[in-house]
């Protein structure tokens, strides 16, 4: 029985040296602030817990009194298996749940541009679109194509081209407001939606993205062509809610025919909705 008590005591401690380890793992993987701050201060509490453990086992170590002395030994234990499980499990719990963000973030971006994927992108316009409906709010959106972009592939690759496409996300993202979302509508082209947006300020932003775009040097290296700097430019249609445009399907067919009146007008511009052929189709409000 001396034996028993001493052994619940040495595994007691152990068990509670176990526990530094998912608590060392939780505050290496917390960003800093407030949480990681208490993380650190529960492993001193655990250090303490240590100490009175080791202190309480060197001095009760010889000493035997009968079946009450396994009291505080069977306290120290099951607490040590308390301390264990709730930091192991905080541990795996916050691995599923960034697993999860990871997983969530995976399902509606692009991996090669890194902006939101086209599935995202039809739900978010649909949302917008029904929300700018029935508050009667602006919405505007943006079709961006990138122009000759298949001399690039020709004269470059398609590894270099990837990298251009990519540069040119994070240009778009980096012009843009926070509120407004950056989609890869198909191959080189984006879409970017801009909720409580009127025609005139869309095209203000659409302007602003084809300037910067037209004069960002976009950097390569490659084994045979060292650090070259590629220029590409974009061609731009918008388009906004207004009372003739009644679903998603013909705001965004306004965009590609507006792109498509930019690329057949020289390229490198901008049209909207208003300048088509058909300005009765969709006016500015
Ligand atoms: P324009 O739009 O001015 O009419 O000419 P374009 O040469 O850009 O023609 P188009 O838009 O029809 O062609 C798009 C090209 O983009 C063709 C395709 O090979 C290339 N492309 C599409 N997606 C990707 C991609 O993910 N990576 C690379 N490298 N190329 C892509
Ligand atoms: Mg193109
Ligand atoms: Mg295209």
């Amino acid at each position: 029985m001396f034996v028993l008590k001493n052994l619940l005591l040495l595994f007691a401690m152990a068990v509670m040296i176990l526990s530094l380890w998912p608590v060392k793992r939780l505050i290496s993987e917390l960003p800093a602030g407030n949480m990681r701050r208490w993380w650190g201060a529960l492993r001193i509490l655990v250090l303490l817990f240590i100490c009175g453990y080791f202190a309480y086992t060197v001095s009760y170590f010889d000493s035997y009194r009968g079946s009450v002395d396994f009291i505080v030994p069977g306290i120290f234990f099951f607490g040590a298996v308390f301390v264990f499980l709730v930091t192991s499990l905080s541990l795996q719990t916050s691995n599923a749940i960034k697993r999860n963000c990871e997983l969530e973030h995976e399902c509606i971006t692009d991996p090669l541009m890194e902006v939101c994927n086209r599935r995202y992108m039809k739900i978010r316009l649909q949302g917008e679109f029904q929300r700018a409906k029935r508050y009667k709010e602006p919405l505007s959106i943006i079709m961006l194509d990138v122009d000759y972009f298949k001399k690039v592939n020709d004269g470059w690759g398609h590894q270099v081209g990837d990298l251009v496409l990519k540069r040119l996300a994070e240009l778009i993202v980096a012009t843009v407001r926070d509120s407004d979302v950056v989609c890869r509508y198909g191959g080189e082209e984006l879409l970017v939606i801009l909720p409580h947006t009127e025609t005139a300020a869309a095209l203000i932003v659409a302007e602003n993205l084809r300037l910067k775009i037209a004069n960002a040097d976009i950097i390569m290296e490659t084994a045979d062509k060292p650090s070259q700097a590629i220029r590409v430019t974009v061609s731009l249609g918008v388009s906004s809610v207004c009372p003739e445009i009644d679903s998603v399907h013909s705001l965004l067919g306004q965009a590609d025919k507006a792109l498509y009146f930019a690329k057949k007008n020289g390229r490198n511009r901008t049209m909207s909705c208003s300048d088509l052929e058909e300005p009765e189709r969709c006016v500015k409000r």
